[in-house]
């Protein structure tokens, strides 16, 4: 699974000074977009050996190396591996890496000193951690679930309710083994809760809540959850915990994740219109979300995943812009190019503390491309 650790080693590789080149394919099934990949491959090879044309020479070769080994090679961006692929490569260093993602990305090639890391950490930052728990009456089974791939966590089994034979009984009797066996299931449940609370107190922890099983122990198992931990309640699904397997379990948990996140964008796409709507304390669309990164005035930035818009950079003023000019129009100054405005707005805001926010699914936001939530900063004391 695609974590931090795996970036952190990558990051440690001394290239000496040979340039890497980082290619990321979007995999996400559409009919386009998979008809055509070998095409939108080599056209991103095609600018990685085009962007490499200025550098020394030594650098350029390796550059080249790389282009050629890949478009050799286009059958290792396959299908299969899931939803994209980025793939780190410098010939003169020695490295070769590849990562499968588990969610779309923006097809680009970008040739610079070091990988280009940010959309996996994008990424990262967008996964959720899940908990998903399926309760039966004696059994627990407690699964982690993130970034596409569902492990065990931990298995709960209590012991067995014995098997009452009601016949011989009194109806005060049949009252106390029906009164036992639901004291027996309280037990479990709250045994199953505590468990979920304790692995949400670890370290690992999660973010997310998922609870699978019949209708009556959901709702038993919630009812024994800490409330700050049923808050974290993402949805719930029935499954017989006698007939589940991992790969049924992993479709629900799939399923309610998938749903909850659309939920969780779209509530949060409305509260930036709504913001944007009321006040001055959002706005919306690329050019404004590029001026209030500008004035450093950006908490939050709405990004639409798979869009991509070339825009420039002063050489002057540092201003970042859509603008495809060859001056300034604030200061004069030159601008350079730049392939994906959104990549250095997401730089900025992160160097500022503040966050960027990944919108995957199509809604408002992909009309205007980009939005922000502002600060609401006092107004600066120039320390001069
Ligand atoms: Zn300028």
């Amino acid at each position: 699974m695609l974590d931090q650790a795996q970036i952190d080693r990558l990051r440690l590789i001394d290239t000496g000074g040979f340039p890497v080149l980082s290619v990321y394919v979007n995999l996400q099934p559409g009919p386009v977009s998979l008809r055509n990949l070998p095409a939108r491959i080599k056209d991103l090879l095609a600018q990685a050996e085009a962007t490499s044309e200025s550098l020394p020479r030594s650098q350029r070769l390796s550059i080249r190396e790389d282009v050629h080994a890949l478009s050799r090679d286009i059958g290792r961006f396959g299908t299969d591996l899931g939803h994209g692929v980025a793939v780190f490569r410098s010939h003169g260093a020695g490295v070769d890496e590849q990562f499968t993602l588990p969610g779309p990305v923006r097809d680009r090639a970008i040739v610079d000193d070091a990988p280009y890391f940010r959309p996996l950490e994008a990424m990262i930052e967008h996964y959720r951690r899940y908990c998903v728990a399926v309760v039966g009456r004696r059994l627990g089974s407690i699964f982690r679930f993130s970034m596409d791939q569902l492990e065990t966590w931990e298995e709960m089994r209590d012991e067995e309710i014995r098997k009452a034979n009601y016949g011989g009984f009194s109806g005060y009797e049949e009252q106390r083994v029906r009164a036992r066996a639901d004291e027996m299931a309280a037990r479990h449940y709250r045994h199953v809760a505590d468990r979920i609370t304790e692995l949400k107190r670890s370290d690992g922890g999660f973010d997310l809540l998922i609870v699978g099983g019949s209708d009556s122990h959901v709702a038993g198992l919630l009812a024994a959850l800490p409330p700050d931990v049923a808050d974290l309640l993402a949805g719930t699904f029935t499954i017989d915990p006698r007939t589940m397997t991992p790969s049924t379990v992993l479709e629900h948990a799939r399923r309610v994740a998938a749903e909850w996140e659309v939920q969780e964008e779209t509530r949060l796409v409305t509260e930036l219109f709504d913001a944007a709507a009321s006040g001055s304390t959002a706005v919306l669309g690329l050019e404004q979300a590029c001026a209030a990164v500008n004035r450093r005035a950006v908490e939050v930035l709405f990004v639409q995943a798979e869009h991509t818009t070339a825009g420039s950079i002063c050489v002057d003023c540092e201003r970042v812009t859509c603008e495809m000019g060859s001056a300034c129009s604030v200061c004069g100054g030159s601008l350079r190019s730049l392939p994906d405005v959104v990549d250095r707005l997401s730089e900025l805001v992160r160097g500022a503390g503040g966050r960027v926010q990944h919108i995957l699914n199509d809604g408002p936001l992909a009309e205007v491309e980009a939005g922000a939530l502002l600060r609401y900063a006092a107004p600066m004391v120039d320390p001069t």
